[in-house]
């Protein structure tokens, strides 16, 4: 089984390219400037008896994404699993929200993960494989915090395009489903924040990154054979709840 996770060399899409490794997936780590955390997963995937290759590209140009699916295709070989995790978290009040960062999350969040999807089922067509693309989206697609218009509109339209995906690639055997995490706990630098985010989040804990690459292994095995078009969110219940309306500014 071959898999290609973007937004690897960091964070989620890390714990994601390792966990596949650990189940026996051989796994491309794509990663956009530094290759240093890519490496470091490729050196331990291979540890495990995998193979493993980091791929360079920036996402916010759409010529540099068939590229990377040619290379992945002529050293691994063809995909049964594509995750799309590369990301732009960044957040602005609506009036202050300039064209720039509406540009830069459409590109990478929405525009990227679409024509990565397309060469994805492309190689899985091609090749008679029955795989599977999985998006990382957010509970942000659904629930109104404040100051994301921009990530929870990319993020809302990342979970249609989707269902799109599904619908159009079910006749191949391709299923297509969608991750909303909520808060997740990738590193040391936001542990401050932690606790005061509890009074929004009914479970009053973070995800762990293991827990998001856990439900990838499970939407990508044949236990998930059933669900395609789905949109399962991770967040201990967040987006079940408002926030204090200070934090819309009223
Ligand atoms: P992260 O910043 O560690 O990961 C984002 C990745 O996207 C990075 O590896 C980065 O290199 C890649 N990326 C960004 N711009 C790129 C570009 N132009 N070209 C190629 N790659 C690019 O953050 P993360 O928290 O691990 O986020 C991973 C995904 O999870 C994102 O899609 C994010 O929206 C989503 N998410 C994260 C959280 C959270 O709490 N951390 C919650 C919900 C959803």
């Amino acid at each position: 089984m071959i898999a290609l996770v973007t937004g690897a060399g960091t964070g989620i899409g890390k714990a994601i390219a390792l966990k596949l490794g650990e189940s026996g997936y051989d796994v491309a780590v794509h990663y956009n400037s530094s290759s240093q955390g890519a490496d470091e997963i490729c050196e331990q995937i291979r540890k495990k008896g995998q193979r493993a290759i980091s791929v360079k590209a920036d996402l916010s140009d759409t010529s540099s994404i068939a590229g990377m699916f040619d290379r992945v295709e002529e050293e691994l070989g063809a995909l049964d699993l594509l995750v799309n995790n590369a990301g732009i978290t960044k957040t602005a009040p609506f009036l202050e929200t300039d064209e720039n960062l509406f540009d830069l999350i459409y590109k990478v969040d929405v525009k990227a993960a679409y024509f990565a999807s397309q060469c994805a089922c492309k190689q899985m067509v091609k090749h008679g494989k029955k795989g599977s693309i999985i998006a990382i989206s957010s509970n942000h697609s659904k629930a109104h915090f404040a100051n994301v218009s921009v990530y929870g509109t990319m993020k809302a339209a990342l979970n249609k395009m989707m269902e799109h995906i599904a619908i159009e690639m079910a006749k191949y055997g391709i299923r297509a489903n969608t991750i909303a995490p909520g808060w997740v706990d990738t590193g040391a630098s936001r542990l401050d924040e932690k606790e005061t985010t509890y009074y929004k989040i009914p479970l009053k804990k973070w995800a762990t990154v293991e827990e998001i690459a856990d439900t990838v292994i499970f939407l990508a095995s044949d236990s998930a054979a059933s669900i395609t078009g789905a949109t399962l969110t991770v967040d201990n219940g967040a987006s079940l709840m408002c926030d204090k309306g200070e934090k819309y500014g009223f």
